[in-house]
């Protein structure tokens, strides 16, 4: 599918932030960091905490001067400026905390993040503990394998292979349902099996291309990216939406305007150049339509 992505600035595992959101209280309007109560309500009290990714090239960075990139960084961005804007409130300062793929639900039901936007597919499993906004994209699952490795085609050659994937995502429990053959690693994060597949500690790395895409960007030369189909069709469909606490109806109805903005006025076209070269393998849908869920 050539996805050729734009390098960003190599960092591999990104530190957590180890920052404690300052949370547990009822009132969401007075908490010191935005978090504890509802989206709109932080946003109007000018202060947000948004969950991403720190290791994730194109996606969600922490680069190495503390700066936040990436494409999910970009739309998080957008959507809550856009909230403000439309409701005559200031631009909200934003805190950025890391939501590692099997944390997401739980950081958000915590109340220690306002919402979420880490190359998060939204899943029925997911819905029934958060809401979701969106979808904005919808991508596929794929493998990246080192560059030099001729004998990983597609599903059919993976049996007995090591694969890495993360805890907690939609890739690691589509392998293990459909491929019992594979020896499956689970990792904290993508970063940490991009280095076992450097080092020649498992044998590819499984997750959704927009991902894949930005490692092998960053490591020129090094991987490649593998596509997945089974009959004929992608093997998954992974629709990112924008995770926010389960029944926020009106933060998630305010979510899916901002999400039709960003597409008519250009921007979500100007963040996948700028962070996706080309935009290759990136297609829009239609924020607010979950019918997906039940094909
Ligand atoms: N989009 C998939 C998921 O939500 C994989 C990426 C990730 O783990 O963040 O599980």
């Amino acid at each position: 599918m050539n996805r050729a992505f734009r390098v960003l600035a190599a960092t591999t595992a990104a530190a957590l932030s180890l920052s404690l959101a300052a949370c547990g209280g009822s009132d969401s309007s007075d908490s010191a960091d935005g978090a504890g109560g509802s989206l709109l309500a932080n946003i109007e009290a000018g202060k947000v905490t948004l969950g991403t990714k720190f290791d994730q090239p194109g996606l969600g960075l922490r680069e190495p001067d503390g700066s936040m990139t990436g494409l999910d960084v970009d739309v998080a961005t957008y959507v809550v400026n856009s909230i403000a804007k439309d409701n005559g409130w200031a631009e909200p300062e934003i805190t950025w905390r890391e939501t590692p793929s099997a944390q997401r639900e739980t950081l958000i039901s915590n109340g220690e993040v306002d919402m979420i936007t880490a190359t998060y597919s939204i899943n029925k499993s997911r819905a029934e503990s958060v809401n979701f906004g969106g979808p904005y994209l919808l991508t596929h699952q794929a493998l990246l394998i080192q560059d030099a490795n001729t004998d990983i085609n597609g599903l059919d050659d993976l049996d007995g292979k090591i694969l890495c994937s993360v805890s907690g995502s939609t890739p690691a429990q589509k392998v293990k349902d459909a491929l019992p053959g594979v020896q499956l690693q689970e990792y904290d994060t993508y970063s940490s099996c991009v280095e076992a597949l450097r080092q020649g500690n498992v044998d590819a790395l499984t997750t959704d291309a927009t991902i894949l895409g930005g490692y092998a960007a960053q490591s020129p030369g090094t991987f490649k990216l593998v596509e997945l189909e089974k009959d004929g069709e992608p093997f998954t469909n992974e629709y990112y939406g924008i995770g926010l606490k389960k029944d926020d109806a009106a933060g998630t109805e305010a979510i899916n305007k901002a999400l039709q903005a960003m597409y008519d006025d250009g921007s979500f076209d100007k963040f996948v150049d700028e962070n996706i070269d080309g935009g290759t393998g990136v297609t829009k849908e239609t924020p607010g339509d979950l019918s997906f869920l039940e094909k």
